[in-house]
């Protein structure tokens, strides 16, 4: 574990950095080789392999990773998905039971709602705002807790605190998905979580080209989760192991700039009056917002609204701006659009969504390295007449 007493800033350029450099190279190398030469090693998670996740690339990012959270230990994983895939079936086995929030990204509900059952493995869902509710949901076989920081594409921001203090209390592992905050606006560990998920794609890259995903946590754990990662092949390609480690130095100004002009447009669009409602933590009228206070450093770049008159109106709004891009996604340079119901949460039934509170002219928008400016005279042409 890397713990300076270093800001995030300077974390994301120095730590996990090799030293000396690779040949005096300041930006890190690809060791774009699939096998290396052997050392004397007689443990097979020894062996230096891409699947093994353990070539120079990837350690120099899991350094970096864990330093940033400031946690004992960190990995990178093929995607997001592949993340919170092995987390989950390294925590979980047949007979085993999982209680996870009820509003969660569409391919995690999914993987929980239609992989887990043909497991053996049971899920039980509980509201995050309702840590009074939850001691009737436990089971004796009960072994983890699952939470987002903020949530997709709701941006509801769930008792945190409560959530570690209850898992502990349990005897769980508490673990959540860090992504919409990025650990700019939060560090999982130092509230006591015992493993943070990213979804790599989005916020720690930044550049919408890559995709990727990242375990944070304890080290026993990572340990644990690395051999089966080992076994279910979802390792991390050297390439792309560059391309977020390239995306990750920019991380901090990025973040903070998104936070800055997604508040902004929120503030515009909160004041609109072709605007039904509007989801996003920063403001004072979301039900959330004194405990987003309390645990964000910013409150992201995401904001999900949605306008009066219906799928209409929103997919007329989603055709007439001219900056975001309509593609499903979130956290990279450039703004991007979308109708959840129809691209993230579109594997979640119509009724499921419903319950969720996802209606299906919800727009979710996450907010890049645009001008504020220029995103709102953009937004603003959009809803003329
Ligand atoms: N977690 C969250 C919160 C997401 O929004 C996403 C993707 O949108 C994922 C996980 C999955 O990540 P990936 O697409 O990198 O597998």
């Amino acid at each position: 574990m890397e713990r300076t007493s270093h800001r995030i800033d300077t974390k994301l350029i120095h730590s996990g950095e090799p030293s000396p450099l690779i040949e005096g190279a300041v930006s890190m190398p690809i060791f774009q080789s699939a096998t290396f030469e052997s050392r004397g090693e007689h443990d097979y998670h020894a062996l230096r392999y891409i699947r093994l996740n353990n070539t120079p690339n990837h350690d120099a990012l899991h350094k970096k990773l864990a330093a940033v959270e400031n946690a004992e230990a960190a990995l990178v994983t093929a995607s997001g998905m592949a993340a919170i895939a092995t987390t989950l079936l390294t925590l979980l086995g047949t007979g085993d039971h999982l209680l996870a929030q009820n509003c969660l990204y569409g391919g995690t509900h999914d993987l929980l709602l239609n992989e887990f059952p043909r497991l053996g493995i049971e899920v039980g869902f509980i509201d995050g705002n309702a840590p009074q509710s939850w001691t009737a949901k436990v089971k004796p076989r009960t072994k983890a807790m699952y939470v987002e920081t903020i949530t997709n594409p709701l941006m509801g921001v769930a008792d945190l605190p409560r959530v570690v203090e209850f898992a502990h209390a349990h005897d769980l592992i508490a673990v959540i998905d860090n992504t919409f905050a990025s650990p700019v606006n939060f560090r999982p560990p130092d509230w006591g979580f015992d493993l943070s998920l990213h979804s790599g794609t989005k916020y720690l890259n930044g550049h919408s080209d890559i995709v990727a995903g990242a375990i944070i946590g304890r080290a026993a754990l990572i340990e644990q989760i690395n051999r089966k990662l080992g076994h279910f092949g979802g390792s991390l390609d050297p390439h792309a192991c560059f391309l977020l480690h390239r995306g990750m130095k920019t991380l901090a100004v990025r973040v903070r700039h998104q936070n800055d002009s997604a508040l902004k447009v929120a503030r515009f669009l909160e004041a609109h009056p072709a605007v039904e409602s509007i989801n996003y933590p920063g403001l004072e009228s979301h039900p959330n917002h004194d405990r987003a206070r309390e645990l964000f450093s910013g409150f992201g770049g995401v904001v999900s609204f949605e306008l009066r008159g219906g799928v209409d109106s929103a997919e007329k709004f989603i055709s007439r701006v001219t900056l975001p891009i309509s593609a499903p996604s979130l956290g990279g340079v450039e703004s991007l659009i979308t109708r959840p119901a129809t691209t993230s949460h579109s594997g979640m039934t119509a009724e499921e969504r419903l319950r969720a509170g996802i209606t299906d002219h919800l727009i979710r928008l996450s907010v890049g390295l645009e001008s504020p400016h220029d995103l709102i005279s953009d937004f603003e042409q959009a809803l003329e007449g």
